[in-house]
């Protein structure tokens, strides 16, 4: 069986089971085994709100008659750890979506070693590996740590972590391999090369800024009311540079989704659309997809999800030290805000330019008038209530199709608004005609880089697009300490028109890097190490 099937089945079983349980309870006599195979505590780490896998895996589990307590999104550490001890916990599972998740899971294993636990820990989620697991997670709780790689891994880990017969096997095996993964990582850590910060500048992009003309955005050059006759018209002006949407149709984005993550999301394998015809995948995926169609129906027509976005085009030029200034006005003399990037600095194959996104704004010393965006969406307003009476009702099949679709009309809300900015706002690429496998695939010039991705990876930038659009206010998207989006169907970035603009990975960074970047943030050196403590190409004090 293929997991939505999975999940679809467990209502009826869910229902019959809270049905019985009081008879059941009735004709328990004392010592009666328990009906349940081990109890599991899971939960969202703090200031993350990845949902999808977790509950996924929650199901799985149930459907093997595991107990399982979901304590839901942003949850504390000593919230799960008291949560693991009153209910008898046999094992904690974390789940976690972007990079200080990691961090806060190397916390919570922490704790659990100062506090006595002996239980196994799973670690999951979209930006765990085993890597960090074995290096980071694993080295600070001397219980047993697994990381799982996607929910139908999570119940026979379960199973042997609880089998007297078959534990050690799978610890023997996971620290063999965690052993390997760490010596591994020690070995590269020394021998990785990184340049100077100084020289990476120096091989910055190449482009050639002489003849070049900025594309001036259109929407600052009309008025709001001449750009807003399209079939959206909800367009609001905040300010100049500022546009927000209330409501944005929901049927307009329909047609813009990706659905290959949806699959994925999942756990079904396979490239959309091939994966609707495969022989062994067919009938499933073909169910699955019926099933969300009819769910977009009713989401569209019933108006179960709303969806709200910001997004600005402002004057902006990059200055020395890989910042990217936006001025308050064309004048150009006062600066509203920076937008602080990072450099590659590993050493390039064959001399290849040390990527920095500043590199696709026109230098402040080149007097020429470029421009910036900065964007926030979301297609998740009204989401959680929905999803929570799904749940209500033992319906996780609809609850986590919602969380999905929600996702996916967020991120193709992010598509289609980009597409506009090209052709209408900032209006570069007024000609451009790309169906929607194109737009997926990229073919547009200009890019919308979004923090916490691999050219940006450092998350507090999310907040300067918070004040410079004041997206709290227009969209209602409100960051978590982790720099998390809620609701989590939401997507942040900015807007990039430079057709030599590109996606990098930003990779590993040195320590005259992350002092100069702390320097500009404002930032202790600490502070600036943690937000960027995936990419550290050095050991830090407390390794
Ligand atoms: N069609 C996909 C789009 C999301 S993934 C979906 O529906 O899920 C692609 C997006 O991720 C890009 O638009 C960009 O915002 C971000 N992204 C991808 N690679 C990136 C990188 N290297 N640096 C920064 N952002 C990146």
């Amino acid at each position: 069986m293929f997991l939505p099937q999975v999940v679809k089945s467990a209502r009826v079983m869910k229902k019959a089971v809270a049905y019985l349980i009081p008879f059941i309870e009735a004709e328990k006599k004392p010592g009666d085994a328990e009906r349940s195979n081990g109890k599991v505590v899971m939960a969202t780490v703090k200031g993350d709100v990845h949902d999808i896998g977790k509950n996924i895996v929650g199901v799985v589990l149930q459907c093997n008659n595991y107990d399982v307590v979901d304590l839901g999104v942003m949850v504390p550490a000593q919230k799960i750890l008291d949560a693991a001890k009153a209910e008898g916990a046999d094992v904690i599972g974390l789940s976690g979506l972007i990079t200080p998740s990691l961090d806060e899971m190397v916390t919570l294993a922490s704790e659990m070693e100062r506090q006595g636990f002996e239980i196994p820990l799973l670690i999951g989620g979209a930006t765990t590996s085993r890597a960090h697991t074995a290096v980071k997670v694993a080295q600070k709780y001397s219980g047993p740590v697994i990381w799982v790689k996607d929910a139908s891994r999570s119940v026979p880990v379960v199973a042997a972590l609880l089998s007297d017969e078959q534990r050690p096997a799978l610890l023997a095996e996971t620290e063999a391999e965690y052993a390997t993964l760490r010596e591994r990582h020690a070995a590269r850590q020394d021998t990785r090369s990184l340049l100077p910060i100084a020289r990476a500048r120096e091989a910055a992009t190449p482009i050639d800024w002489t003849g070049y003309v900025p594309p001036r955005p259109r929407m600052l050059l009309q008025q709001a009311k001449d750009v807003c006759d399209g079939p959206a018209c909800t367009l609001g002006t905040a300010t100049q540079f500022v546009r927000h949407f209330h409501d944005y149709p929901l049927a307009e984005l329909r047609d813009y989704i990706d659905w290959q993550p949806f699959f994925n999301a999942w756990e079904m394998r396979g490239r959309f659309p091939d994966i609707l015809h495969n022989p062994t995948t067919g009938e499933a995926a073909r169910r699955l997809y019926e099933d969300a169609q009819a769910m977009l129906d009713r989401i569209v027509e019933e108006k179960w999800l709303r969806a709200s976005g910001v997004f600005g085009l402002f004057p902006a030029a990059q200055v020395a030290g890989d910042d990217i200034e936006v001025y308050t006005d064309e004048s150009r003399t006062e600066v509203r805000t920076v937008l602080h990037q990072l450099r590659q600095q590993t050493e390039g194959r064959d001399g290849s330019p040390r990527k920095s996104l500043a590199d696709f704004v026109a230098p402040r010393e080149t007097g020429l008038r470029d421009h910036v965006g900065a964007f926030a969406v979301t297609a998740g307003l009204g989401s959680a209530e929905r999803v929570q009476a799904f749940k209500k009702e033992h319906d996780d099949y609809n609850a986590i199709m919602l969380e999905a679709l929600a996702d996916r009309l967020a991120e193709a809300f992010a598509e289609r608004l980009h597409e506009r900015v090209r052709r209408e706002f900032w209006g570069y690429a007024a000609d451009e005609h790309l169906d929607n496998e194109a737009l997926i695939a990229e073919k547009y010039a200009g890019i919308r880089p979004a923090p916490g991705y691999p050219a940006c990876p450092e998350h507090t930038e999310k907040q300067t697009i918070w004040e410079l659009l004041d997206v709290e206010a227009h969209t209602g998207i409100q960051l978590t300490e982790s720099m998390a989006m809620w609701p989590g169907a939401a997507v942040s970035g900015l807007y990039f028109s430079h057709p030599q603009s590109q996606y990098f990975v930003l990779g590993r960074v040195g320590r005259d890097q992350v002092e100069d970047y702390a320097r500009r943030k404002g930032w202790t050196v600490d502070e600036a190490e943690r937000w960027l403590s995936p990419n550290l190409g050095y050991r830090t004090e407390d390794e």
